[in-house]
């Protein structure tokens, strides 16, 4: 019989498991009535300081659909839905979020999509950020703009994670190694036929998002450095440019000298040239520091995630 495996990283949501778990089951066992395919949950805990974990062991203690990996510490979403593609063993897996902001009731469409349609991947993206700060929503956008006008591969505005997919897909992105993990990157890197669904933004059901505006911007620049160079070819053009302006005014400045002598005067233009041009090296060997830390990172080729215990340990 063919498998399901839904995956669900989960980060401190002892209020919303149960509900998630409830919903799923409610389509497995309503919406999929008619289809002879069986389902494997895998909770993901990384890393959780509440009582995530115990609810995640009293689950599998009574449902044998239960999986759980729990990480030793928080390695991040990234990290879990990795874990989760590593661990699953179904034909077709899909990742979703634990606070029901990836509709489960939007599973059949997607399966049946993928089955009649020859799709290798149904993803979703949000078309209204409702609920959301408006703030949050236009950086998001400016985000969006930035990184497809700067890198090969395209990004779509309002993608989510919640994805369904084929093996065939899961392997691919299980096959890329890197450290710096951006999935929505990967997923457009490795291709295959992907079908978008669009719905209206969902509010968390219950507890509160974990991702600060600091947390956002690191991940959006996470994306930048992965999947684009174009800062560094940035960073030359304003060199260039510095070039040529400069040798511009050396001529010049020749020039004057010979016909007006050299009065000495102007150190204050010439002090706001060194601290303009100095801010510009600075900013550049910024840039150059960020792909080189990302370079270490990867040479140092540490696990992205490290498993404490699963499933498996409870018997
Ligand atoms: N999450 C995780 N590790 C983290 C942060 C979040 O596994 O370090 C999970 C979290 O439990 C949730 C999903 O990622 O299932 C999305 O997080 P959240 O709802 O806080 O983000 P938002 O929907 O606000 O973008
Ligand atoms: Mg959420």
């Amino acid at each position: 019989m063919e498998k399901i495996s839904v995956i669900v990283s989960c980060y401190n949501e002892e209020q919303t498991i149960a509900l998630f778990y409830k919903e799923i089951e409610r389509v497995r066992n309503e919406d999929f009535k008619n289809i002879n395919i069986d389902f494997e949950y895998i909770f993901v805990n990384d890393g959780s300081k509440d009582k995530t974990l115990e609810i995640l062991k009293s689950l599998a203690k009574k449902d044998s659909r239960v999986k759980f990996i729990s990480f030793s510490r928080n390695f991040g979403k990234e990290a879990a839905m990795l874990a989760g593609l590593e661990y699953a063993s179904g034909d077709y897996i899909t990742l979703m979020d634990a606070d029901l902001q990836d509709p489960p009731f939007l599973l059949k469409t997607m399966f049946d999509n993928l089955k009649n349609e020859n799709y290798d991947c149904i993803a979703t993206r949000r078309v209204t950020r409702k609920g959301e700060p408006p703030i949050r929503s236009f950086l998001a956008r400016v985000f969006y703009k930035l990184i497809n006008k700067i890198s090969d591969i395209q990004m779509v505005d309002g993608a989510r994670d919640y994805r369904l997919m084929t093996k065939q897909v899961k392997d691919a992105i299980i096959n890329l190694k890197e450290y710096n993990r951006y999935s929505k990157g990967l997923f457009s890197f490795v291709g295959f036929n992907t079908k978008w669904i669009e719905y209206e933004n969902v509010q968390r059901v219950a507890g509160e998002t974990k991702w600060s505006f600091w947390k956002l911007f690191r991940y959006a620049l996470e994306g930048i450095t992965a999947f684009s160079t174009f800062p560094l070819v940035l960073s030359s053009i304003i060199g260039i440019v510095f070039c040529i302006v400069s040798f511009l005014l050396i001529i010049f400045i020749i020039v004057r000298t010979t016909i007006y002598g050299d009065p000495t005067n102007g150190w204050p233009s010439l002090v706001c040239i060194i601290f303009f041009v100095s801010g510009i090296q600075l900013f550049s060997l910024g840039i150059i520091g960020q792909y080189l830390s990302k370079t270490y990172l990867e040479v140092k080729n540490r696990p992205i995630y490290i498993i404490k215990e699963t499933e498996k340990d409870l018997k």
